[in-house]
């Protein structure tokens, strides 16, 4: 054996099951494709419960040495009227807000604190091209470069592309997705923003992330609808920002060219076995998750929590190693299946909501007299309840 458990992907499934599984003396390899963490299209929201996580790591002091931007509440501005829409002060203090943190600076944290521990190891600028197998189980991965890592545990924590996943021969079941994002950056208006998520009407909508200098932007188009973008050019394109956030029509004037404007496609999808003898999926790997709400990350690390508590103590069994692993895994997919399930459910209705155009409706300008009753009675009662399911996801998980 190279090491107990082999990882595929060094995204944040990877690097925190690494780290969580050195703790505990397991000898671990991640590897990583890439060279380096930077990437700009994986969003960057730290939520409650990836923060509770860090303080029960020890993290606090140099997480918070980094850079980011707390946000304890995100307005929504549909139809011109502002709503403040999540407000996450409700939930239990210190993690009382959600905050924006370059996902490579995330990574690097994780990466650090996992190479404190000798059994750690993360190799950058290696990828898995497909899996070992032995004695009906699989027994590690070979990279494109043709060497042989064996393990006890082989993990896909490679994203929704997983390549370990489809030489497992598994294939997830996809929900279809109505729409795509068009991902582009925007300078920060001169006079101030209160910090806002979304702006709905009938002409679209648009997410803004407030990153420190500057609006990252995501504007909601229906599927495969970019060349129809590009077709009509740049200017129609500036006018659609404008109709939908007016307070956007300066700074929109600054995007050069649609080259700047990235398109990221939408996924739902989710695997019915997250597991096979000797293997297991994680993260996107096992269920893809759209960036409504922006959960993905967060249950991407909940994933790994849960891998960690089981497959580590199985590792440690000295006479039915592989059945005890085969069962850890069995559990991993037992806890998260579920409170996944759920979430993409909500994601999904969120994106019938968009493609219809309902979510532009949910309130006019002015509003009526039923949707201001409405808006007065049931959102303070919604919101702490959204706040809890953004902040923490459903079945949440702790580090024992
Ligand atoms: C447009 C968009 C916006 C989003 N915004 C947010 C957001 O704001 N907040 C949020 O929480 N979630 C967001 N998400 C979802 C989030 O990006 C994912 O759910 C999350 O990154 C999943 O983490 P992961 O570790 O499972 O996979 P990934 O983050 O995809 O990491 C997988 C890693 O594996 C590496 N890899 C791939 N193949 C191989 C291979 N063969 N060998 C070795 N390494 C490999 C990749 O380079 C990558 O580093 C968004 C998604 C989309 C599409």
């Amino acid at each position: 054996m190279d090491a107990d458990v082999c990882i595929s992907g060094g995204g944040p499934a990877g690097v925190m099951l690494g780290l969580l599984l050195a703790r505990q003396g397991v000898e671990v390899v991640v590897v990583e494709k890439h060279a380096d963490f930077f990437r700009d299209f994986r969003g960057d929201t730290v939520h409650p419960s990836t923060l509770n996580l860090i303080d029960a790591l020890g993290l606090r002091s140099r997480f918070d040495a980094i850079p980011h931007d707390p946000l304890p509440r995100l307005d929504a501005v549909i139809n011109g009227i502002r709503l403040h829409a999540i407000d996450l002060s409700s939930l239990p203090r210190p993690n009382d807000f959600l905050t924006l943190m370059p996902q490579w600076d995330l990574l690097a944290l994780l990466a650090e604190a996992g190479a404190e521990h000798p059994s750690f190891r993360l190799r950058m600028g290696v990828e898995a091209a497909g899996v070992l197998h032995e004695r009906g189980r699989v027994a590690g991965i070979r990279t494109t470069d043709g060497e042989d890592m064996r393990a006890a545990l082989t993990v896909a924590a490679d994203g929704r592309d997983s390549t370990v996943r489809r030489a497992l021969g598994l294939t997830p079941r996809s929900y279809g997705v109505p729409i795509d994002v068009l991902w582009f950056r925007l300078p920060r208006p001169t006079e101030p923003l209160p910090d806002t998520l979304l702006w709905a009407n009938e002409n679209g909508l648009l997410v803004t992330i407030p990153r420190p200098g500057y609006l990252q932007c995501g504007l909601l188009i229906p599927k495969s609808g970019f060349a129809r973008v590009q077709a009509d050019g740049l200017e129609a394109f500036r006018r659609r920002i404008t109709t939908i956030t007016p307070r956007l029509a300066g700074p929109v004037t600054e995007l050069a060219s649609l080259d700047d404007v990235k398109l990221l496609s939408v996924q739902v999808d989710r695997l019915e076995h997250w597991w096979r003898p000797g293997a297991l999926c994680i993260g996107d790997a096992a269920h893809a998750m759209s960036p409504v709400f922006g959960v993905g990350i967060n249950y991407a690390i909940q994933d790994a929590v849960a891998a960690a508590q089981r497959v580590g103590p199985a590792l440690r069994d000295r006479f039915a190693r592989d059945h005890a692993v085969d069962r850890a895994c069995a559990a991993v997919q037992r806890r998260r299946e579920l409170p996944t399930a759920a979430m993409q459910r909500l994601q999904r209705g969120v994106h019938g909501a968009i493609a219809t155009g309902a979510l532009a409706r949910v309130v006019d300008n002015p509003p009526t007299r039923g949707q201001r009753a409405a808006l007065r009675s049931i959102l303070p009662a919604l919101l702490p309840l959204a706040a809890r399911m953004i902040g923490y996801g459903f079945r949440p998980e702790r580090i024992r």
